[in-house]
């Protein structure tokens, strides 16, 4: 039990909102509930969306609430840089690591020709790429370069990649069928969130990952660069999302419950005790910290299902 290497890997492009914060919580209370070390790395891959006063906040709102990190980012530790945006070369070796199993293929779509030549959408809402410049030859693709900087795609295959998850249970997609060959690095050159969070969960031996459960199938293709990699992938814990009333999820939109205005409004224990009410944790949104929330954690009481969360009733 000892051993649980957790982590929080936000993407600090802007204010924390509740629902972020609600992943964070659950991320640390499985972890210190297990006397387990906490990671934080933040996930500021894309250079137009991420800065770094949004990283220094995103560390400020969770210390304000009892949230506390044994290595990452502003602690340092064995397995940094903690910065996505620090680790291109690490990138670069994983990404060469699978070029040289010739899995790896230049995609010169446009958005409108992605979109125009993939199948049918998947239930949520992405498009499966067809494979369209998978079987391009040379000639076909020295002709693109010249005009065009490409995407970097992996194959999958066409066979089934599942596995447990501690909350959602059994889930699994055919890659092929249900995603089709993805994106590693974009034709600005930066590497996709799927490549680098497995790299660094495996190079920063993570064993248990805890995050909102939109992110439940990305999983299946994060286990294939797993396998890939010659990685140990962790234990998952895809928790509920928080969703308006109208069946909305809660995003950075709500200004009103971005950490800013909940800073005024709550104390960092009456905070934790609703996040703890909605993690079914405690009977009644009572004040409570962390610290001693996670003497009685118990993932069995957490629901499987998203939240109903009305703004105006907070
Ligand atoms: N950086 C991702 C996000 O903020 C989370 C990645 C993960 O937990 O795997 O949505």
């Amino acid at each position: 039990m000892g051993n649980v290497r957790g982590r929080f890997a936000p993407s600090p492009s802007g204010r924390m909102h509740l629902g972020n914060l609600f992943s964070g919580l659950l991320a640390w209370l499985s972890v210190r509930a297990a006397g387990g070390t906490m990671v934080l790395r933040m996930e500021d891959l894309d250079p137009d969306r991420c800065k770094e006063e949004y990283a220094v906040q995103l560390a400020d709102d969770l210390r304000w609430l009892g949230l506390d990190w044994d290595e990452g980012y502003q602690v340092g530790g064995p397995h940094g840089p903690y910065r996505q945006s620090e680790r291109t070369d690490l990138y670069a070796g994983a990404f060469e690591t699978l070029e040289r199993q010739g899995l790896i293929y230049p995609c010169y779509c446009t958005r409108a020709e992605r979109l125009a030549a993939s199948a049918p959408h998947r239930s949520d809402g992405q498009a499966v790429y067809s494979g369209r410049c998978r079987h391009l030859t040379e000639a076909q693709r020295a002709e693109l370069s010249a005009t065009r900087r490409p995407a970097w795609r992996v194959k999958v295959p066409d066979r089934n990649i599942g596995f447990t998850d501690g909350l959602q249970g059994v889930y699994e997609e055919n890659l092929l069928h249900d995603c089709g060959d993805f994106i590693l690095r974009r034709s600005d050159g930066v590497y996709a969130y799927q490549l680098a969070v497995v790299y660094d969960d495996g190079a920063m031996e993570v064993n248990q990952v805890v995050r909102g459960r939109d992110l439940l199938d990305s999983t299946p293709r994060q286990r294939y660069l797993y396998e890939l990699l010659g990685l140990t992938p962790p234990d998952f814990y895809h928790v509920p999302l928080l969703l308006a009333p109208d069946g909305r999820r809660l995003s950075k939109r709500e200004k009103d419950l971005d950490m800013g205005a909940l800073r005024e409004r709550f104390t960092p224990e009456a905070l934790t005790g609703l996040l703890a009410f909605w993690a079914g944790q405690l009977d009644k949104p009572e004040p409570v910290a962390p610290a001693e929330l996670a003497q009685h954690f118990d993932w069995a009481k957490v629901p499987a299902g998203d939240i109903m969360v009305d703004p105006n009733h907070l």
